[in-house]
Order: structure tokens, then C-alpha cells, then sequence
């Protein structure tokens, strides 16, 4: 694999604690604003107005997986914004049946989330990931791969996720509660623009959507089968894209100022070695540099080139915004939270992610990521020839 040539500056060798990856320019995302109008209705509590809202809110985030729906500009006190966001989401439940999610699919509010900020940091980054990610990540379905099990769409059947419950999240959410101290962004990663990229770095050529399904099923069931070795709880992005390497499958970043445990020190006796030195030089805490370590060694690309190849989008959230994701077909990292910022997290799940209805939905959405994707990196493609010409 070849590492990426984007430039990038060495902003703190590593070693500080407030230098952070830059971000790319915030890039276009759909915002769901109000008319007076609708302001109004909405505060009035008219069910026409909510459904009307939620019909724009599912046509945009199924058109384009993420989407901000800025309850902040209803200017109302925190309880009656949550109640405001759990009616929309709610909702959006029968126009996301009428479009073909499975008919279990529900809302799932779940426990408000504290962001914890390892000490000697003032905020804190978490590294790309899925909410949920021992039971939410996108498997092919069994109407393209016959032979997949169901099963293994659990990683980590009983459980490990300190911070989501046992449901798939297809769709997240995020209600902001509380902005914080600082001006916190998340930030998106569409999973199949990597996929696209590592098979075409392993086979030499571009996939076709059933090569894709059934390279990307391998490389899951891999991962699955030799849990016992690695002792991962969620498939990784080296999972995702067929590495063997234990210290990749078994450790998956969460914070990225965070220490490493002394378990997981113990298990991979590499592991403090890629907790030291990034390959990027600017990654701020020990599971951040493992993770860029990852990328390099797994995509051919750090943490910079990384982002800079696949952040679709960037944005800053205001208090009381709803933020809504695919959470099967994007990874989001989290950016300067600091210790105030309160997340209440509002998911579109599913308990059981099988069924004939589930694999029908899933079999459609891979068809849908696959087109949306080719494009998007062969017009990345185009563009970065066209650079390097002049
Ligand atoms: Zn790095």
C-alpha cells in the first residue's frame, strides 16, 4: 500500500496536550431550519407541523445520512427542546417504515452521556468509530452472501460496550444537551469510501458491489472466528478491511487521549510501541497514536491523510441540536468535547438485526452506499489527477 503524499505539519511532535489534528474546512451539511410558521406550530405542539417536519427530516437524512435538525432556534428552555426532538424523532418512525427500514425498527432513547476528559487534557477527541459498534456495523445480507449467519452480526454477543446498549443503531442521534465549554464538531467518515479503496489497494482494480459484499463478508468472518485470539469486542476498521494483525483487531480506540489499559499492555506487548510514536507525529494521546498507527498500517493512510481523504463532513454543534447519522454507513469522531458537554443519544434500532424484511432493507441500502460512493471517490479520483497535472 502506498502512503498517502498529502503534506501535513508536525504540530506538536506528539508530545503536548492542546494541539489537536486540524480540521478540514466544515463541509455542507443539511440543516433543517424553521419558518416562523413553523416555529410556532411546533411550539404549539400541532401534530401537523411535526409530521410535516419529519417527513423533510427522513427525505434529507435518507438522502444524504447525516443531518442536523436546529432546535436551538426555537429558542425554548432544555426539557421542552428534548421533548421537541423526541416528538420529531418519533415521528419519523412511519415515513422511515414507509421507505423501507424493517417494520421493528424503533426509537431507542438512551441514558445521557457524561464526556469524560482524561486528566492532563482539557478536552477530549474520540477517534472515528459507530455508536453501538459491537452490534452496529454494516454485514452483507443474506440475500447477497447465502452462506452469512446472522449471528455474527453480535461481535461481542454478550455484550461489551460501556457505552450503548444491545440494540443495532442503523440510524443514531445525537440531542445535544449540554454544548459544553467549548465549541465542540463532530465529524463523519463513509465507510464504503474505505472500502472501495482497500480492495482496489489488494486487488489492483475497482470492485464490483458483489466482489465488494463478498471480500468485505471474509474479512468480517475472519475477524469473527478468531475472537478467541485477538480478543476483540467490535470489528475494527482492520477487521473491516481483512488484517490479521491482533494488536489492530483486539484494541479499538475510543478516546484518544486516553492511557491504554494494562490488560490490553500485557495481551499485545507491541501495543506500547504504537502507543508512543504516531505516524502522522501530531496524534495527542496513546490510543489516539494506536489508531493512526491503524490507519497507516491498514489503509496505507494516517490519521491527517485519513481525514483529509474521507471527513465528508465537519460540524460545529449548537446547544439543542438534534444530529442525525447512518450509523452503519459512517463513522464519527468527536472533537474538543469538554468535560460540561452532555450528549442524550436517540437512535432509530433494531433488537434482533435479522428477518426477511431486515435483509431485504439491507440488501437496498448496500446498492444505495455502493452508487453513492463509487462516485464519491472516483470524483476524488478526477480531482486529484487533475492537480497533479498543473
Ligand atoms: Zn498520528
Amino acid at each position: 500500500m502506498q502512503q498517502d503524499s498529502t503534506s501535513f505539519e508536525r504540530t506538536n511532535g506528539g508530545r503536548g496536550t492542546s494541539a489537536r489534528p486540524q480540521l478540514t474546512d466544515a463541509q455542507q451539511v443539511e440543516r433543517l431550519r424553521f419558518d416562523t410558521h413553523e416555529q410556532a406550530a411546533l411550539l404549539n405542539d400541532s401534530n401537523r407541523a411535526i409530521e410535516a417536519v419529519a417527513d423533510r427530516a427522513t427525505d434529507a437524512l435518507l438522502g444524504q445520512d447525516i443531518l442536523v435538525i436546529e432546535l436551538g432556534t426555537l429558542a425554548c428552555p432544555l426539557e421542552r427542546s428534548r421533548q421537541i426532538a423526541q416528538q420529531l424523532a418519533r415521528a419519523m418512525l412511519s415515513p422511515l417504515h414507509r421507505a423501507g427500514l424493517p417494520p421493528s425498527l424503533r426509537i431507542e432513547v438512551d441514558v445521557a452521556q457524561e464526556t469524560f476528559v482524561p486528566s492532563g487534557f482539557e478536552t477530549r477527541m474520540l477517534v472515528p468509530h459507530q455508536d453501538g459498534g459491537h452490534v452496529s456495523y454494516l454485514t452483507p445480507s443474506l440475500l447477497d452472501d447465502a452462506g452469512w449467519d446472522p449471528g455474527m452480526r453480535r461481535f461481542a454477543p454478550y455484550g461489551h460496550c460501556e457505552y450503548s446498549t444491545q440494540t443495532q443503531k442503523i440510524y443514531q442521534g445525537l440531542f445535544i444537551a449540554e454544548q459544553g465549554s467549548t465549541a465542540a464538531t463532530i465529524a463523519f467518515y463513509p465507510v464504503l469510501d474505505m472500502l472501495l479503496d482497500a480492495f482496489k489497494d489488494a486487488h489492483g482494480h475497482e470492485p464490483s458491489l458483489p466482489e465488494l459484499i463478498a471480500w468485505y463478508g471474509g474479512n468480517l468472518r475472519k475477524s469473527f472466528d478468531s475472537r478467541a485470539r485477538h480478543g476483540g469486542h467490535y470489528p475494527t476498521l482492520a477487521a473491516f478491511t481483512g488484517s490479521e494483525r491482533d494488536e489492530y483487531l483486539g484494541v479499538a480506540p475510543h478516546c484518544a487521549e486516553a492511557p491504554l489499559e494494562a490488560e490490553l499492555l500485557e495481551r499485545f506487548p507491541k501495543l506500547d510501541e504504537l502507543a508512543h510514536r504516531c505516524a502522522c507525529g501530531t496524534c495527542t494521546g496513546p490510543a489516539g497514536r494506536v489508531f493512526c498507527n491503524m490507519l497507516a498500517d491498514v489503509l496505507g493512510r494516517h490519521w491527517l491523510s485519513f481525514q483529509s481523504r474521507y471527513q465528508s463532513h465537519a460540524l460545529q454543534t449548537q446547544p439543542r441540536d438534534l444530529v442525525l447519522w447512518n450509523n452503519l454507513a459512517c463513522l464519527h469522531a468527536g472533537f474538543d468535547g469538554s468535560r460540561t458537554r452532555v450528549l442524550e443519544p436517540i437512535g432509530f434500532v433494531v433488537d434482533e438485526p435479522s428477518g426477511e424484511s431486515y435483509e431485504a432493507w439491507l440488501r437496498s441500502a448496500w446498492r444505495d452506499l455502493f452508487a453513492r460512493s463509487s462516485k464519491a471517490t472516483s470524483r476524488r479520483s478526477e480531482a486529484a489527477e487533475t492537480s497533479q497535472r498543473h
